[in-house]
């Protein structure tokens, strides 16, 4: 393996030889590359760049360092993935959603990241669901009941837990595309067949304006389909929270709502429009109309719901509480100690809610981690009484911050800020900006 050619391609803005840079992966992932020479070519691809073609040769084999999921022959096998945001729960009604749409959805997910919250973190409020699947254990889960949400861990592409340690320490996490072989990775290696990227923009989102979120929509879209996956990449606003529950086990709360087919539209919107999308592009005579309809029909006939609890049971929820889970979920997953509500100080209507600032106050009282070995409280988060667009009375209640330890003056502060009430009623703009998508689309 000739390190300093691939990184003289690089440089130049040449095609890196797919031998080597296989190799190179290969080694990285045996530990057999020093820090300094891995650092050497992670910091050419993050002031350089690379190509289309190099990055599908990069993730191609950072999936050859691990377990590839296999399946046998049957319906479409499918998957989201989100950058993440604030009040983002839809993995938790999708993966059911589309199972009982007719696919398998081996879902691989993470834990909180910064500011947004992680669905494993989210799933974990719940007693006795087991996150920790390997991938022999996710095919059989997924073949008995339709999906599976596992954590990420070392068995799916091991080659990115040392690259990303790596970046961490070397300034180069943001590079698109690092970021983009270290994404598709981990869901290609899933086997999937067909693809949907959720990617943020806005002031809560990591990439916070629409051109960067772009870059790294079309980076991803071109380098899935590049493995053979069919992909569409949504980009959607993350400056206001999803829907109207923020926090691990509120968001569990929020999600048994939609799956009831209640709760928060912006939630049910955005599941319905990632679902039918996947829909789309895995069954040739479904079109997004059909998919959407498919999507609507299976969360209000309370089919979702069902899987739901089945995949609960699938993974290690006793089947009593699995019943009361659905049934009313506050039972099951508590209540925080405190409770402070928000009301509004005038007539009007809500303009809109800081989904930075709620994630921020919410994270420094536990409900995401500021260090790596933190726990964090699942019962922290906010209830949104009156979502954006509502017309309110003075002192009604805006939203409610739950929380275990006191608020001193600055949250009390924060609080107050979170939220904006106007004398106009605001224009709610759909949440989808773009779609990246390089096919022909269905009629
Ligand atoms: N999430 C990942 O899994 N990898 C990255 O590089 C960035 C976000």
């Amino acid at each position: 393996m000739d390190l300093d050619s691939l990184i003289n391609a690089v440089k130049s803005g040449e095609q890196q030889d797919r031998v080597d840079l296989e190799a190179f992966v290969a080694m990285v992932a045996k530990g057999s590359v020093s820090t300094a020479e891995a650092t050497r070519w992670l910091k050419a691809v993050h002031q350089h760049g690379c190509k289309v073609d190099d990055i599908v040769v990069l993730t191609n084999a950072m999936i050859d360092s691990g377990a590839r999921l296999t399946w046998p022959a049957g319906p479409p096998v499918v998957d989201k993935h989100s950058t993440g945001g604030v009040g983002d729960k839809m993995s938790l009604m999708l993966a059911p959603a589309l199972a009982a749409a007719g696919c398998r959805v081996p879902m691989l997910a993470g834990r909180g990241l910064g500011h947004t919250g992680g669905t494993i973190d989210k799933l974990e409020s719940i007693p006795g669901f087991n996150c920790a699947l390997t991938p022999a254990e996710m095919v059989a889960a997924v073949e008995a009941i339709g999906c599976c949400i596992a954590v990420q861990n070392d068995a799916v592409a091991p080659a990115d837990g040392v690259l990303y340690a790596l970046r961490d320490v070397t300034d180069t996490i943001d590079s698109v595309p690092l970021i983009t072989a270290s994404i598709v990775s981990k869901k290609a290696a899933e086997g999937l067949d067909a693809l949907v990227l959720d990617v943020k923009t806005g002031s809560a989102a990591f990439m916070q304006t629409v051109e960067d979120a772009r870059s790294l929509a079309t980076s991803m879209v071109q380098t899935a389909e590049g493995l053979g996956i069919r992909t569409l990449a949504q980009i959607t606003s993350m400056s206001e929270p999803i829907g109207t529950h923020i926090g691990n086990a509120l968001e569990v709360i929020g999600s048994v709502l939609v799956l009831r087919g209640e709760g928060s539209p912006d939630t049910r919107e955005m599941v319905v429009l990632q679902g039918a999308a996947l829909l789309s592009m895995a069954f040739e005579d479904v079109n997004m109309d059909e998919g959407r309809r498919r999507i609507e029909s299976v969360l209000t006939n309370g089919e979702a719901l069902d899987v739901f609890r089945r995949m609960c049971i699938q993974q290690g929820v006793e089947e009593t509480t699995a019943a009361l889970l659905v049934r009313a979920p506050e039972k099951v997953l508590g209540t925080a100690a405190e409770q402070t509500t928000v009301l509004a100080l005038e007539d009007g209507f809500v303009s809109g809610y800081d989904a930075m600032k709620m994630a921020q106050l919410a994270r420094r009282h536990g409900a995401g981690r500021l260090a790596l070995e933190d726990e964090i409280d699942p019962l922290v988060g906010f209830v949104i009484e009156a979502p954006k667009g509502s017309e309110v009375k003075k002192n009604q209640p805006l939203f409610t911050f739950y929380h275990s330890n006191s608020l001193d003056a600055e949250d009390l502060a924060e609080l107050k800020s979170m939220a904006a009430v106007g004398q106009n009623n605001p224009v709610v703009p759909h949440r989808l900006v773009e779609l990246i998508d390089f096919s022909e689309t269905k009629a």
